[in-house]
């Protein structure tokens, strides 16, 4: 009979209660099944031996053949520690116990081969490795099954308390002999067959003890992959669930005002991605279930209209549609841009932020729900529980990043049945990292930018250089440009970057005197109406000079401003540097962003400077900045559970993340129930993991 996985791990030979207790604790391993799948970190060359004279301060953990010459006690502050000198041709060094000296100085022999393992430390010139693993030289050679040992994750008390690495090792031999090494299959014949992937069995054997590199490849491909896979097919079938359970309103048809719109008032054509965009969203609003879309497009590749158009078709269908911005300057620039872009088309569009005055909201909440307003445009305000719409058919949110998941769905609360949603972002999150972060969202994504745009030009001046950039920002207002210089202000409250920008600019505002150079600023601490009246300013060129924070980062259109100045660039994440260059670029002079920093800088740092000089392609940049910061910073992966893999790795395994999403879609595209007599194995396995939190606890 096939010994049962769950067995709690005391009942393992070599194991026992304090030992299980240890493990439960400090590495969360309480079954048999918890401690199959605690998978080596890396793997020891042990063909591999060093000689004492070869020991350097940044040799990790050594191999060594020698003899104890020695023992002695030496008292310390609290008790006493073993040390014996260990010796081989070359040198002598010490081995260190602090615990557990009487039982180590019986077992252990003066002068028989040793071969020891584990950590050197450097003390006053000489090689000390406390705790080591030791055995008779004899011995090593009869265990030496494999010439990859594994090294386990510990933890500090584990080796304290005497689990050593090879103890780990000696308790998962133990689990394979009790086990015969016989697990249960958890991938179909057809993915096996397919894949050319090894069974479970031979894979957990090679992982734990590997007969050679290829099949220990091989024994990771495979788990990696079934990780993956499993992660992916409860993604896509949450989707599918959610769009079976949910229904849309089915918008019918493309009518009058989008038909009117594209023929006779589209202020330029639209580029391929904008029209396969449309289609995509097109499909989805047409279909019975409510469409829950992503819109990834990099900054200045036109989102906006393919929003306006998208509302268009809500409003053709007897429906309303709305628009959220994260601020007040980007809900207005919105809102100007759609009333001019509409001018010509009977439909009313409002807009509602923070600072509208109680008339116009009582005017605004009275409109939506009588139905006379089509269009509704704001900020955060939308979500309060006093707007009311007649008929929300289409929820558009844009830069999704700056607003919870939680706020999202708040705005589907407004109706009986949940409003499309589109949601539109600047910040491309890789590809890859999208469909398991986001497996649950469909994903569209203009990747094409509008015709005739010129590179912008992108380069590194330090602090040290600033004349000379002051120069040429003197050159090119003469040119009739506008110029942004921008301060980090990571938190709008702190007083230190605050002074920062204040300081600024007044030695700009030496640098370029009046009357011939006029200045805006807008930072985070001014009031709403004063922001957008330094902004209007801007806009209208009465200004030539922006001095602001990073609340510009979003969304603000000013085709004529052609030079981005940033100041200590070094202080900004990647895809903040890449949002704010996004503000240049727009219009058809060739643009400039200037990333100031001072000299020094970290090794992080550097790479993203040189990421930004390099390319101004938004997914490359989001594939350095998920390489750099890993995934656990950007948004959404969090709640995703895709941070806790416990082999795979999502940035390193790109490959087979690819793979484990393709079968596993092509899997439920054929099967969706899993009824088939060859996806019995992958119902089963789901169903067992849906069980647990941690897909591991089942899979095995
Ligand atoms: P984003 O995707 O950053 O929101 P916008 O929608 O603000 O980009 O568009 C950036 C600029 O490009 C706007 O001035 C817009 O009018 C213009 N634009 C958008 N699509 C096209 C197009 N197909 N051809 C020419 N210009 C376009
Ligand atoms: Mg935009």
């Amino acid at each position: 009979m096939a010994t049962n996985l769950q067995t709690p791990i005391d009942y393992l030979k070599g194991v026992g209660p304090n030992r299980a207790d240890l493990l439960r604790k400090e590495l969360g391993i309480h079954t048999y099944q918890d401690l199959i799948n605690l998978f080596p970190n890396r793997y020891l060359d042990r063909t591999k031996y060093y000689k004492i004279n070869q020991l350097n301060q940044s040799t990790a953990e050594v191999q060594i053949i020698g003899k104890i010459t020695s023992f002695k006690e030496v008292a310390q502050k609290r008790g006493k520690r073993l040390v014996a000198t260990f010796q081989d041709e070359t040198g002598t060094m010490e081995l260190v116990w602090f615990r557990g000296q009487k039982w180590i100085r019986e077992a252990l022999k003066k002068n028989v081969p040793y071969v020891i393992f584990g950590k050197t430390n450097l003390f006053g010139g000489k090689f000390s490795m406390p705790h080591p693993d030791i055995e008779l030289k004899t011995e090593h050679e009869e265990n030496l099954r494999s010439t990859m040992q594994p090294i386990y994750p510990s933890t500090e008390k584990l080796s304290n308390k005497g689990i050593t690495n090879r103890m780990m090792i000696k308790i998962m031999q133990n689990l394979f002999i009790e086990t015969g090494g016989k697990f249960v299959e958890t991938l179909s014949k057809n993915i096996l067959e397919n894949l050319k992937i090894i069974s479970k069995s031979e894979a957990l054997f090679n992982v734990h003890f590997p007969k050679s590199p290829e099949l220990l490849f091989k024994a990771q491909f495979r788990l990696k992959f079934e990780e993956l896979f499993y992660i992916q097919l409860q993604l896509i079938l949450k989707n599918l669930i959610h769009k079976s359970k949910i229904k849309g309103f089915p918008f019918e048809s493309v009518g009058k005002l989008f038909n009117t719109f594209y023929k006779n008032h589209l202020p330029f054509e639209l580029t391929g991605a904008q029209k396969r965009v449309l289609k995509e969203i097109r499909a989805d609003l047409g279909s019975n279930a409510q469409m829950n879309r992503l819109l990834q497009g990099d900054v200045g590749s036109g989102k906006t209209i393919v929003a306006l158009m998208s509302m268009l078709m809500a409003l053709d269908n007897g429906f309303q549609a709305c628009l959220m911005a994260p601020t007040e300057i980007l809900s207005v620039q919105h809102y100007n841009g759609l009333v001019e872009l509409c001018k010509d088309l009977k439909i009313s569009i409002k807009i509602l932020t923070g600072s509208s005055k109680t008339s116009e909201r009582r005017e605004i909440h009275e409109m939506l729900e009588n139905g006379e307003l089509d269009i509704l445009i704001g900020t955060h305000a939308l979500l309060e529980d006093k707007v009311k719409f007649k008929n929300l058919g289409l929820a558009i949110i844009d830069e999704q990043h700056r607003f919870g998941v939680k706020q999202r769905s708040k705005l589907w609360k407004k109706n009986t049945f949940p409003p499309h949603v589109l949601v539109m972002t600047a910040t491309p999150i890789p590809r890859t990292l999208a469909m398991s972060v986001y497996g649950d969202l469909d994903i569209s994504i203009i990747d094409e930018l509008p015709p005739g745009r010129k590179a912008i030009k992108t380069v590194h001046r330090y602090d040290s250089n600033r004349l000379k950039v002051f120069q040429f920002l003197r050159s090119e207002i003469k040119k009739k440009r506008q110029v942004y210089i921008v301060y980090p202000l990571i938190q709008e409250s702190a007083q230190m970057d605050y002074k920062d920008l204040m300081d600024g600019y007044e030695s700009i505002a030496r640098d370029f005197p009046a009357p011939e150079f006029q200045i805006s600023i807008v930072h985070g601490k001014m009031k709403p109406a004063d922001k957008e009246f330094e902004m209007q300013r801007f806009i209208k060129g009465q200004t030539q000079i922006m001095v602001a924070t990073t609340v510009i980062e979003v969304g603000v259109n000013v085709p004529n401003a052609s030079v981005m100045i940033i100041e200590s660039a070094e202080r900004f994440g990647l895809s903040q540097l890449h949002q704010l260059r996004g503000r240049v670029g727009r219009g058809a002079e060739q643009s400039y962003c200037i990333l100031m920093t001072s000299h020094k800088l970290s090794e992080n740092s550097k790479k993203r400077i040189e990421t930004m000089v390099r390319t101004n392609d938004g997914f490359e940049i989001a594939e350095v900045d998920l390489k750099l910061r890993g995934p656990g910073d950007i948004m959404g992966t969090q709640q995703s559970g895709i941070l806790n893999l416990r082999i795979a790795d999502i940035v390193k395994d790109n490959d087979i993340l690819q793979h484990a999403r393709y079968y596993a879609k092509k899997v439920l595209e054929k099967d969706p129930s899993l009824g088939h007599a060859d996806n019995a194995v992958i119902l089963e396995t789901y169903r067992q993991m849906s069980k647990y939190k941690n897909i591991w606890n089942y899979i095995s």
